[in-house]
């Protein structure tokens, strides 16, 4: 049986970019001991597990594990800013990946994808630090595969085993079980202790064909079904039921784009504003961010205003503290946020790209995503309440047994989520439910 051991949980003010930040020390973790795989399915809405019930993987996670009612994504609800927030449990301000791709004001519109800022190091080593850096520090072993942001050298530490994902990145379901293989090789062969594994659906074809398509329930939401399934397979293949803690979890949720949306009604920020008046322009879903000439920024932002109604503008120092999207300088003097449905172009749109995309109000319940839990240190059938993803970064140094760097969650929050550190007889008791019943289900279903 494992002793938790939690000492004090100091708030602190850190200097730099690091804004209401909170670290709890930790000596021994309840899972310390324990390997921990932390799963992320890109664009995993919170309802799509409940759009086809009778899938065995969500229904097995929800008897066996932990799930939460929804996870609330930071702001803004992209891939890249949230992979990180999970990772580092810093809000968008203080880890300073504010976008998908990297770019730098100065020196104009961005030449970059969310997969080329995959590869950008300085664009993630910022002043963050993420659970496989803070694995390494502490004497542990770690991996990122494809995980956004864990390729990259942080203070010239690195995750133990890495994999980048491109654009080229093999992503046929035969890949993805390639993936889960190689990860329980890792655990096995290479002695990682903690591995971070990142899959590409269901945002793909929630971009496509947006997020009430029939594809989701029909094809992805089965396909994710398999692969979890296969996962839980391997985990017993590879004797690691009881030596391993697993978290299932997205970055964001969808909303669906009116595709027909014409006219007036398409934000293009060039009809505002007379282009000799900004410096800088990057428009990328609904986020639009705009560096104008200096001296300039009010009569810019109530030009960009008075245009369009189906967006809201901000000054930088107006937009609102919950956003935590403020304090970097990486951040333009205006913000511009559509409303949901609607996306922002430089120019009138000659089409909508997507019937779906994500990038709103994180307050938006269409931006919620999934949490799942399973392993030797969570509790069965457990439903935990909504909460903000920088909460799982805490967990996760807990169950590693790690001192946590300075970040904006709570332990607090996902505690109750975790089995008694009293009564071994029990957990003992459970580990062999959960091995017989994970047989029995991959058995039926593989
Ligand atoms: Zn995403």
């Amino acid at each position: 049986m494992k002793i938790c051991i939690i000492l004090l949980t100091l708030q602190i003010v850190i200097t730099t970019n690091i804004f209401l930040v909170s670290t709890s020390t930790v000596k021994t973790g309840a899972g310390a001991g324990h390997k921990l795989l932390l799963v992320s399915f890109d664009g995993f809405r919170w309802d799509y597990s409940q759009r086809t019930p009778d899938l065995e993987a969500f229904k097995y996670l929800r008897e066996n594990g932990v799930v939460a009612e929804y996870m609330k994504p930071v702001f803004p609800s992209q891939t890249s800013p949230n992979h990180f927030s999970i990772a580092t449990g810093l809000y968008t301000e203080s880890h300073g990946v504010v976008h998908n791709c990297n770019y730098n004001i100065s020196d104009g519109p961005p030449i970059s994808s969310f997969y080329s800022a995959l590869a950008v190091n300085e664009w993630w080593d910022n002043g963050g630090e993420p659970i496989w850096i803070t694995a390494v520090n502490q004497g542990l072993r770690s991996g990122g595969y494809l995980f956004p942001g864990s390729f990259a050298n942080i203070s010239g530490v690195s995750a133990t085993k890495k994999i980048l994902e491109t654009f080229a990145t093999p992503s046929e379901e035969s890949d993805w079980m390639k993936r889960i293989d190689e990860t329980m090789e890792w655990f096995t062969k290479d002695g990682l202790d903690m591995i971070a594994l990142y899959f590409e659906q269901p945002d793909v074809e929630s971009h496509d064909k947006g997020p009430d398509s029939e594809v989701i329930a029909e094809i992805m939401m089965p396909l994710l079904n398999r692969t979890i399934l296969y996962l839980l397979k391997k985990v017993e293949e590879y004797n690691l039921i009881d030596d391993l803690n697993i978290i299932i979890t997205s970055d964001h949720g969808f909303t669906a784009i009116d595709t027909s949306v014409k006219g007036d009604d398409a934000i293009s920020i060039a009809r505002y504003v007379n282009q000799s008046y900004v410096d800088f322009q990057f428009s990328y879903g609904p986020l639009g961010l705009v560096e104008p000439i200096p001296g300039t920024a009010k009569y810019v932002k109530n030009k960009l205003q008075e245009g369009n109604q189906n967006m809201k503008v901000y000054l930088k120092e107006e937009l609102p503290e919950r956003f935590h999207y403020k304090n970097n300088d990486r951040i333009t003097s205006i913000v511009i946020l559509a409303e949901p449905g609607y996306d922002v172009y430089p120019i009138f749109p000659l089409f909508h790209i997507n019937a779906g995309d994500h990038g709103y109000d994180n307050d938006l319940q269409d931006m919620r995503t999934s949490y799942f839990s399973i392993g030797p240190s969570f509790k069965k059938n457990y439903t935990v309440a909504g909460f903000e993803n920088v909460h799982i970064y805490p967990l996760m140094c807990h169950l590693l047994g790690l001192a946590p760097a300075p970040n904006n969650g709570s332990l607090d929050v996902l505690l109750p989520t975790l089995r008694s550190k009293s009564g071994g007889n029990v957990c003992s008791n459970l580990f062999i439910v959960f091995a017989s019943t994970l047989i029995g289900i991959v058995s039926r279903s593989i």
